[in-house]
């Protein structure tokens, strides 16, 4: 097995993997075994959120999988509509309940609300609360701007030790990959390869498994454009959660650990930079949210 096992330290010293499968419209009645296959493939870390709507088969996954709870590392994310003091200990308690489990290694503040900032301060409040009683392993956010996790910062004077980001090829973010490297904390790529094409939203046609200098790259270390995506990622010390119920691919993914990337492959990829989102801006104003939402 080579699947990769490196970890990063987080700001509270607390280890993460630096890869993990990702479940992200993973269709409930696959998910568990996506999670399984995965964990057996050596994958010690499942993003999950309570919006996913697969926190159940997370959870039963892991309890069928056969490893120790203390090996792996869950994460979930509070959902919009459980913003608020109160609302987020409960989400908390509903994520629990659903994944099975008392506790979960890293819970995020899944978008940032700016136009309702008293509730995102009173969730992430309530994030300060529950991992100082040890009931959380670590705390972090997702799709925040470095702005806003100042905001964050001066309120709670805890620093996020994780900001889980859309990051690929084609939406490098290096302004908030420092500003994450000057602040200790851990920047983890969401769509590490591309939402470009895949959400849709904000499609221009381009698709990295068609960008022949990735290609090239590939080809030349006989991998495959996804395993060369995911090894540009580590090599960045970026973590990756890349998404698939096939196994296969949970497989292919994986196998990262055999092959290096040469400076000149790192720059090419690094110059692939376009600053093209396939997700949604953070602060783009729908209702104020940021993004749309429904209750999980
Ligand atoms: P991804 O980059 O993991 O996958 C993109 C697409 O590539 C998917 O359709 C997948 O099926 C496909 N794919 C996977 N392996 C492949 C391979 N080897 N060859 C070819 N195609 C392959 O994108 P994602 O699912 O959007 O993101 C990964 C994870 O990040 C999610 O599952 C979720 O856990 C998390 N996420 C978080 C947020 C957030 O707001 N925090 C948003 C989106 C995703």
């Amino acid at each position: 097995m080579n699947t990769i096992d490196h970890k990063l330290t987080l700001n509270n010293g607390k280890q993460m993997p630096i890869f993990g499968l990702g479940v992200f419209q993973s269709p409930r009645n696959e998910t568990v075994a996506a999670v399984k296959a995965a964990i057996k493939q050596g994958y010690r870390l499942i993003d999950t959120a309570a919006i996913y709507e697969n926190e159940r088969e997370v959870g039963q996954a892991i309890k069928e999988s056969g490893i120790k709870r203390e090996e792996l590392f869950v994460t979930t994310k509070l959902w919009l509509t459980d913003f608020g003091f109160d609302e987020a200990f409960d989400g908390y308690g509903t994520s629990l309940k659903k994944l099975g489990l008392d506790y979960v290694d890293l819970y995020l503040l899944h978008w940032p609300m700016p136009m309702h900032w008293e509730a995102t301060l009173d969730a992430w409040n309530a994030l300060i609360g529950l991992y100082n009683q040890g009931r959380i392993g670590s705390i972090g956010v997702s799709n925040f701007e470095p702005e806003m996790i100042e905001r964050l910062i001066e309120a709670g004077s805890v620093v996020p030790a994780v900001n889980q980001v859309e990051l690929h090829p084609y939406f490098q973010h290096k302004d908030l990959r420092d500003y994450h490297a000057k602040h200790g904390i851990v920047t983890q790529a969401w769509s590490p390869l591309g939402a470009v094409d895949v959400y849709g939203t904000r499609s221009t046609g381009r698709n990295i498994f068609d960008n022949d200098v990735v290609k090239d790259i590939a080809a030349a270390h006989n991998k495959t454009v996804a395993q060369v995506i995911l090894r540009w990622h580590v090599q960045h010390n970026i973590a990756v959660i890349p998404k698939s119920v096939h196994e296969s691919r949970i497989t292919e993914n994986s196998q990262i650990t055999d092959f290096f990337l040469t400076h000149p492959e790192m720059y090419a990829i690094d110059k692939l930079n376009m600053g093209l989102r396939g997700g949604q801006i953070p602060y783009e104003n729908q209702n104020g949210y940021g993004v749309q939402i429904s209750k999980p």
